[in-house]
């Protein structure tokens, strides 16, 4: 990817470094009517579903190199840097963050609305957010409570330990997060959670399924314009994304851990399913072939 030269976004918080602490009351947003409560691994499950934390499990945490010239060393605050997370890794962020908006904002014009970009929140170990308490383990996730998306960067090399490293890959896991806020101002994932609500587990788990596959779709859609707009891939790119929705997908999670492939507990879809859409988003670059609720399976 040829990154290095765009602009970086300002909306990163950078918490790397910093004791989220588990003690003191879970701040919940107001009249989701949802809680986390209780005990037991499945409730743990479901309210990552229903809140929207991502990747599930995905993670055994770690440090190491994304393997793409991007150093994960720690951050190096200097002081007199006007942007947080002026580390390698902390610029790459920040400047594929500033890519979706540049992509996101017209397209949202087009549309007759108005974006508003998310913050992304850089923590190491674990986070508090408005979605409660979340450890790095559960993987990079979006908070529709707060719109904010947060990320431990170690995910990028635990990326490459499954086979799915490279600076494509990593891009790609945060445009889904940004998708995944896409889905939020425009009403889905509000939509998704009343509806999981009143449904069996299965069925609740094909829509998180479906909600899952369109956030890999409008990362796509992202990746066809800051193409157009900034020739960001270079060869070997769209490879490389194809590699990790492949990784990522659920079957290959289920095998890889050694498990049976179970496509009714699937939350993300399959290999197959998550390189199709990304590719649909990818080739089109539009928002409206995204939709993965209106589509058989
Ligand atoms: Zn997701």
């Amino acid at each position: 990817m040829r990154w290095r030269n765009l602009r970086r976004s300002r909306n990163i918080e950078d918490r790397r470094g910093r004791s989220a602490g588990r003690g003191g009351p879970v701040r919940m947003p107001g009249g989701r009517g949802m809680k986390i409560g209780g005990g037991g691994a499945l409730l743990l499950l479901l309210a990552s579903v229903f809140l929207g934390t991502d990747l599930t499990g995905l993670v055994g945490g770690g440090g190491g190199g994304i393997g793409t010239g991007i150093s994960t060393q720690a951050p190096q605050r200097t002081g007199t840097s006007q942007l947080p997370a002026n580390d390698d890794i902390g610029q790459f962020v920040s400047t594929i963050m500033a890519t979706t908006e540049d992509v996101w904002t017209p397209l949202f014009q087009q549309a007759g609305k108005r974006y508003q970009p998310p913050k992304l929140v850089l923590f190491s170990d674990g986070v508090r957010s408005a979605c409660g308490f979340t450890s790095s383990a559960a993987g990079p996730f979006y908070c529709p409570g707060d719109n904010q998306a947060y990320i431990d960067l170690d995910f990028f090399a635990e990326l490459q330990r499954m086979g799915a490293g490279g600076d494509f890959a990593g891009a790609y896991v945060l445009a889904h997060e940004v998708g995944h806020h896409i889905q939020n101002l425009l009403g889905v994932s509000m939509e998704v959670q009343r509806r999981q609500r009143q449904l069996p587990k299965v069925e609740a788990n094909a829509l998180s399924v479906r909600t899952e596959l369109q956030a890999d779709c409008y990362a796509g859609v992202w990746a066809h314009h800051a193409h157009k707009r900034f020739q960001l891939l270079e060869p070997g790119d769209l490879e490389e994304g194809m590699n990790a929705a492949a990784k990522i997908g659920d079957d290959a999670l289920m095998k890889n851990a050694g498990r049976r492939v179970r496509p009714e507990s699937f939350t993300h879809g399959s290999s197959k399913q998550r390189q199709a859409w990304l590719l649909r988003g990818l080739q089109s670059g539009d928002p409206n072939q995204c939709d993965t609720f209106n589509v058989n399976s």
